[in-house]
């Protein structure tokens, strides 16, 4: 187990014109499950290459238990990487893929193949050391990989959207082991999704990344509740966090808060009249959009009812909605989007 640090590291590409890292400080504490998220092309494989020692950091550097391994190879830095691809042999068993880089250390084969069993029984994979790849599921694909990543005991574990080759059941069940697994090994893990839910299942703590910057840095809870910005209040949500211009400002409230005004508790409550144009059935709760020009300028607003809200409520009509006062956000209405105080709305 290790500690995972980098400091004001940057990566420039093709001199100095892409910034794929700018300027990033973020440590994985001793057994964390750090989760890089952030949409695509935002700097998360950069950052996890330069962290296993396969990219040179422009600037800043990668510690280790606080020791700067910046420049030194990957193998002195006991990290595992598991990629997208998983990269297995195609011609060697399972057992054979998994010993694969203790045979390429030298070590003698009873205590590989003992590795290799507990590693194998470990992901329940024990059962299908003897055939090829293309006789697995993705899942199971995906397990080796990873059990050939497990045998070298690393310190760190990198894994890259391990799980996105597969179908969205799979990526669920593999979700939940992979949890579990590193539950039980406890090593310290950083792992790269571009998918939020992914994110919020595994993570302890999650960065949220854009422009190969670090937005916000904490657990799933908070980042989804107390967002640093309005990147992260929109890139975290399904829908995403409603955001109304006013005054120089955004106020922002996630689509379960705007509920039919007797379902807010009475008292400290804004009171969002909604001209309803649509309706959606989604997973149980029901999606209403319309639009609203109480909270500020006329914006498009999204509300996700539970099923428990059995209110009737129809496509071209103005219902009353409401959001209690402790689910609104404030935010600078700039590029940045910073959280500020609260404005006064009145109710
Ligand atoms: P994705 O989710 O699509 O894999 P990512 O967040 O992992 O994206 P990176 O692969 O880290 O993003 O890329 C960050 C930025 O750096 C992108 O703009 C990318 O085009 C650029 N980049 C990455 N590698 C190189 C390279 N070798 N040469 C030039 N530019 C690169």
């Amino acid at each position: 187990m290790a500690v995972v640090e980098v400091r004001e590291l940057t990566k420039e590409f093709e001199g100095g014109k892409v910034h794929a890292i700018d300027g990033v400080s973020l440590a994985a504490h001793d057994g964390e499950y750090l989760v890089l998220l952030g949409p695509s092309g935002c700097g998360k494989t950069t950052l996890l290459r330069t962290i296993a020692g396969l990219e040179e950091p422009t600037a800043g550097d990668v510690l280790i238990d606080n020791h700067v391994v910046t420049g030194l190879p990957p193998r002195v830095r006991k990290i595992a990487m598991v990629f997208q691809s998983y990269a297995l042999y195609p011609h060697k068993t399972v057992l054979a893929n998994i010993v694969f880089p203790l045979r390429a250390a030298g070590m003698a084969r009873e205590e590989r193949d003992r590795k290799a069993h507990w590693a194998a029984n470990l992901l329940g994979i024990g059962k299908l050391l003897d055939r090829k790849p293309r006789q697995l599921s993705g899942g199971e694909r995906q397990r080796v990989a990873l059990a050939r990543a497990l045998v070298r005991e690393p310190q760190v574990f990198l894994l890259d959207e391990p799980l996105s080759n597969l179908d969205a059941k799979l990526r669920a069940s593999a979700r939940d082991e992979l949890k579990s697994f590193q539950d039980e090994i406890g090593t310290t893990t950083i792992y790269v999704t571009h998918d939020q839910v992914e994110a919020m299942g595994l993570g302890d703590r999650i960065a949220v990344l854009s422009g190969g910057k670090v937005r916000q840095a904490g657990p799933p809870r908070e980042i989804y509740d107390d967002p640093a910005d309005t990147f992260v209040a929109t890139f975290i949500g399904s829908p995403p966090m409603n955001l109304v211009r006013r005054d120089g400002h955004l106020v922002g409230f996630r689509p379960e808060h705007l509920l039919p005004v007797e379902n807010v508790a009475a008292g400290d409550r804004t009171a969002v009249p909604l001209a309803v144009d649509r309706i959606e059935y989604l997973s149980g709760d029901r999606h209403v959009y319309g639009t609203t020009s109480r909270l500020g300028e006329p914006t498009r607003v999204v509300a996700r009812l539970p099923a428990t809200v059995e209110t009737p409520i129809a496509a071209g009509e103005t219902h009353e909605f409401a959001v209690h006062a402790s689910r609104l956000r404030f935010f600078a209405d700039t590029d940045e989007g910073l959280r500020t105080d609260p404005i006064r709305l009145g109710t």
